[in-house]
């Protein structure tokens, strides 16, 4: 029989659980805050529940967690990157970034990515599989114990397409900011597409305060498609109006994510392109130099053709700033640290 993976349930579905089995519903409560407040990594740990409860426990459920296998701390402003190992031996990645307005965990959704995008490197060897609410949640919680910090900001841009694990992604919002859990503010959680539409439309439609951010990356359709496979079956006109829509229903505006990239998305024409394309939108443009993956050949943009790009926008009167580079001396681009890494084990076993 397969166990049940319990620190996935929600607060609601642990309450359900805790009565089918017969036991009262304030051991839900309990349990839950062992799960999700007191981060506990055993059932054993559960003091305050009777013995035959946490047998009970054990016999039926997983206490799944996550184990730490490399931490790489930037000298320059402390960023952390995080190897996890996950209870089937995959490999995934995340990052800790302190800001002055809080610390941000940057969370993987998948192991791996089916969505094919050019520049990065998260894709190269294709999709293993979609995390579970619990291993997304185990990101936050170990890295929140390993800091000794708490973690205010989470934003959902690892390794991973999220709305390509679309069930479990909501489930892990809703445990994430239960007042009975970590308690994070909806309003501090950014989810990052790049773009499948009928989701984005789903997502509007959950009525939750997260932030949207749209990876767009280029400013008409033939470009767009030569960086990303998923522009092939959803057009701009189709992506921008699903982000109209999230706007409409949740009065939360929109980020779009543009990636730099030397001669190939960052020209006058494009900056053009996307003023028209966005310009009167409530949004929000966040620009990032690209990070340059080995296995590719695309190039950061020059610092002034960046600046250049970004004064054109501002112009405009688009809302636009570049993303600082966090941790640019340890492996920076997603994906890249769990690909070196799999890359060396690969070695030692042959
Ligand atoms: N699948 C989600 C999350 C991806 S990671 C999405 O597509 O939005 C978050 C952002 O980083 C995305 O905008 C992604 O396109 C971008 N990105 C990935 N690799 C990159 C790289 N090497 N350089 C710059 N941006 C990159």
């Amino acid at each position: 029989m397969n166990k049940i993976d319990i620190r996935s349930y929600s607060y609601g579905e642990l309450q359900e659980w805790c009565e089918q089995i017969g036991e009262k519903k304030f051991r839900a409560t309990q349990i839950y805050d062992w799960l999700h407040v007191k981060l506990a990594e055993s059932f054993a740990e559960m003091s305050n529940l009777p013995k035959s409860l946490r047998q009970k426990l054990n016999d039926k459920c997983e206490c799944t967690t996550l184990k730490i296998v490399d931490v790489q701390i930037s000298k320059i402003d402390g960023t952390r990157k995080y190897l996890f190992e996950l209870p089937d031996s995959n490999i995934i990645e995340s990052v800790w970034m302190e800001y002055k307005h809080g610390n941000s965990v940057c969370t993987s959704s998948q192991v791996g990515c089916r969505m094919g995008c050019s520049f990065c490197a998260s894709t190269i060897d294709g999709l293993v599989r979609g995390l579970m609410p619990s291993e997304m949640l185990e990101q936050i919680y170990q890295i929140q114990k390993h800091t000794g910090k708490r973690v205010s900001n989470v934003v959902v841009m690892g390794s991973g397409e999220p709305f390509d694990n679309y069930d479990n992604l909501i489930a892990f919002i809703k445990i994430l900011t239960d007042e009975h859990g970590l308690h994070i503010s909806q309003r501090n959680i950014t989810v990052s597409t790049c773009g499948i539409v009928p989701n984005i439309k789903k997502f509007a439609d959950e009525q939750l305060a997260v932030t949207l951010a749209l990876s767009l990356h280029a400013s008409n359709n033939d470009k767009r498609k030569k960086l990303m496979p998923v522009a092939n079956k959803y057009s701009l006109d189709e992506v921008i109006e699903a982000c109209d829509y999230f706007y409409n229903k949740t009065g939360r505006r929109v980020t779009f994510e543009y990636s730099l990239v030397g001669g190939i998305n960052d020209t006058d024409r494009d900056a053009s392109e996307l003023v028209s394309m966005l310009k009167g939108k409530n949004c929000h443009i966040n620009l990032i130099p690209v990070n340059p993956i080995k296995e590719r050949k695309f190039v950061q943009s020059d610092r002034k053709v960046i600046e250049n790009f970004k004064n054109k926008l501002e112009k405009s009167g688009i809302n636009v700033t570049i993303r600082r580079e966090m941790g640019r001396d340890i492996d920076g681009a997603c994906g890249q640290l769990r690909k070196r890494y799999m890359q060396s084990k690969k070695v030692k076993e042959e």
